[in-house]
């Protein structure tokens, strides 16, 4: 659920989670909050121009404060590894010390699903395969669009995605998925084996 809010009062948020949660980042108030309209996922963080970009104002305000908390977590530690997770940590602890039930709840999840041993790892293997079942399944799909479906899948633009996996971009030359649709026709999908064209 999305709603709207003024520019002056996304910065009143994003100074109560500064002073609530992280009191010593940013302690020049260099950090400004902007919404974005086209923006790939729900939050996104430039550490050049110092801003926390936004799509929507969610209307949840746990949920979005959780979202703000994420994107500030990244501007001091870009991963999602140890360092993050750890200052997720703290967020949750401060959440639960001012009876923010709800907001430590879902940090608490979010933890958790970063945790490497259950955490899932979207590496390029990941990336290849999950191409080869939207083939599988849209064997018609064009290239654009299923560049725009998994960048967007994967909280990247399309130019972000490109430079992280480029073979996907050398599965376009090499018409891989021409080649893939005649091969599912032959061999059925089950038994196709996806690395062999990847
Ligand atoms: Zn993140």
């Amino acid at each position: 659920m999305a709603g709207y809010k003024e520019r002056k009062e996304l910065q009143r948020d994003l100074d109560y989670i500064r002073e609530t949660f992280y009191p010593k980042w940013d302690k020049k108030r260099e950090w400004k909050i902007q919404r974005v309209w086209h923006l790939p996922f729900e939050g996104k963080y430039e550490v050049k121009s110092k801003r926390i970009l936004i799509r929507n104002v969610l209307e949840d305000k746990d949920e979005f404060y959780k979202l703000l908390i994420h994107e500030v977590c990244h501007s001091v530690a870009f991963h999602h590894g140890k360092k993050f997770t750890n200052r997720l940590l703290k967020a949750k602890e401060k959440a639960e010390q001012t009876g923010q039930k709800e907001l430590a709840l879902k940090l608490g999840k979010d933890i958790e699903s970063y945790d490497p041993d259950k955490r899932q790892i979207i590496g390029a293997t990941d990336i290849y395969n999950r191409i080869g079942e939207i083939v599988v399944d849209a064997p018609q799909v064009s290239w654009a669009n299923l560049l725009k479906f998994l960048s967007r899948e994967n909280a990247m633009y399309p130019e972000e995605f490109l430079k992280k996996f480029k073979k996907a971009k050398n599965l376009k030359k090499k018409g891989g998925f021409i080649a893939f649709d005649k091969m599912r026709r032959v061999c059925g999908p089950s038994t196709c084996q996806k690395k062999d064209l990847f």
